[in-house]
């Protein structure tokens, strides 16, 4: 399609831009002149050179677009039409997704050249992710141990997330890798080094190419130029202290035992920060200005990437004081709405979505501060769902601790007896308990959720299982 495009433009500039999150529209098209801008998603590739050539004739084609848009003809973020899943929410950190070329670093005002890091850190900026060292806490606390700590500082953004439920991170890292290193280049430079590496899966070698060409663009415009280093593919890999294990080669990928933690001694034994590709995107936006620190919900956002029983994921970005509920206008659920998995695989399930996408809000409510609404259809079982969640913690853990090892065996255990009729709750309780307390990784303490949080939601439908009969119909196989 790009070539088409590129084959039949003379003076029309064709350029190729990241996604925007919203796989419903990929590939997206926009035909823009002016300060006007017309949307066209998934178009065929004859309608691709039709555009063009209206361009070349000095017409912008409007004909058919799913919204035109009237905008700043100088602006550097996606325009939004005002209905569709692009209007859902801000689109802030998102903002340059679909919209400027992820290797022209000149599309990019670099914050990080001229502005310090510590007023990002005072902030109370807190870190986004599973796979960041300093998740939903404050990352001015893990920078400054980083700094203060004897060696030579690194800085490591983790990518690799073997959970594809969880798409922000790789939206921006190939949609505006810039506002990534740029944030990474403000914080080598709170630390005072210039070394940085990025982790990502072996298996994704598209987004290392992509990567690699943006590193290579920007080298010149920052003083930062990380190197790429691969990890598995496999979701333990992207706990933090495993990635670095992962980053260093070695030959059991294990959540290291904490602390000390990765700021005292991390890659290489070196004082180590470690963030998701969103936090650092997000402290290239606190760079620009205080809209994008967490002091404030009202003015701060959260990256949401709804999945699950829908047509097509969406990766979206709303306000911290907005409800979750507003996830279901930017997909289209397939069947009807009968719950929520809210958090990622060890997300905890809800019936309801009114919350706000706050870490101590989610967390009060038991659900997963991930950035992933999973929502699934009256076909799905609660019973079925948490126990499959179960029996992949078991299969997915590095065996390092006995809570993590042994306990999410026992977990899945207890699930299956519920098929055969027994149902132990305060069994299943206690072992939730004693996971969440003392396994080693967010792993282990999180892997209990679904079945607690399904308990709580579902209880009568694990009854009904112990009698014989999935309320859903789906585990006739099974009883
Ligand atoms: S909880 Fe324990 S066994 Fe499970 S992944 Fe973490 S360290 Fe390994």
């Amino acid at each position: 399609m790009l070539s088409a495009a590129r084959s039949t433009a003379d003076s029309v500039t064709v350029l190729r831009t990241g996604p925007t999150g919203i796989s419903e529209y990929d590939p997206l098209v926009l035909a823009t002149d002016a300060g006007r801008t017309a949307f066209f998603p998934t178009p065929e590739t004859s309608r691709v050179r039709d555009l063009v050539t209206a361009m070349e004739d000095g017409e912008l084609p409007t004909d058919g677009a799913a919204a035109v848009v009237d905008h700043d003809a100088e602006r550097t973020t996606l325009p939004v039409p005002t209905d569709g899943p692009l209007a859902v929410g801000k689109r802030r950190v998102l903002g340059p997704c679909g919209w400027l070329d992820p290797l022209d670093p000149t599309a990019y005002q670099f914050h990080s050249l001229d502005r310090d890091a510590s007023a990002v850190a005072d902030a109370g900026l807190v870190g986004r992710g599973r796979c960041d060292a300093a998740a939903d806490e404050p990352v001015a606390d893990a920078w400054r141990r980083a700094r203060e700590t004897d060696g030579d500082p690194v800085v490591v953004v983790n990518a690799n997330d073997a959970d594809d439920r969880q798409r922000a991170d790789r939206t921006l890292l190939a949609g505006s890798p810039m506002s990534v290193l740029d944030g990474v280049a403000a914080v080598a430079e709170y630390l005072g080094t210039a070394d940085a590496v990025i982790h990502v899966a072996e298996t994704d070698t598209e987004l290392r190419a992509r990567l690699r060409e943006a590193i290579d663009a920007a080298a010149d415009e920052l003083p930062v130029v990380p190197v790429v280093a691969t990890g598995p593919d496999e979701y333990r890999a992207g706990e933090p202290t495993a990635a670095l294990e992962a980053i260093e080669g070695a030959d059991r990928i294990e959540p290291r035992l904490q602390p000390p933690t990765p700021a005292e001694y991390g890659l290489y034994g070196r004082p180590t920060v470690i963030h998701t590709p969103r936090t650092f995107a997000r402290v290239r936006l606190a760079l620009a200005g205080p809209e994008g620190t967490d002091r404030d919900a009202a003015s701060t956002t959260r990256l949401l990437t709804v999945t699950g029983d829908v047509a097509a994921p969406a990766t979206i970005e709303v306000g911290s004081d907005a409800r979750l509920s507003k996830a279901r206008n930017a997909v289209e659920l397939e069947g009807s709405f009968k719950m929520a998995c809210v958090g990622g695989v060890f997300g905890g399930l809800t019936r309801t979505l009114d919350i706000t996408p706050t870490a101590a809000e989610l967390t009060a409510a038991g659900l997963g501060t991930e950035g992933v609404v999973e929502l699934l259809n009256d076909e799905r079982c609660a019973v079925a769902t948490a126990g499959e969640r179960a029996r992949f913690a078991s299969e997915a853990n590095s065996g390092r601790c006995v809570p993590g090892r042994e306990g999410t065996v026992q977990l899945t255990e207890l699930l299956r007896a519920v098929y055969q009729g027994s149902f132990d709750r305060g069994k299943i309780r206690e072992l939730g308990r004693v996971m969440s307390r003392s396994s080693n990784c967010l792993l282990g303490a999180h892997a209990p959720r679904p079945v607690l949080t399904a308990m709580d939601e579902f209880e009568s439908s694990f009854e009904a299982h112990t009698d014989g009969r999935c309320p859903s119909g789906t585990c006739s196989d099974k009883l």
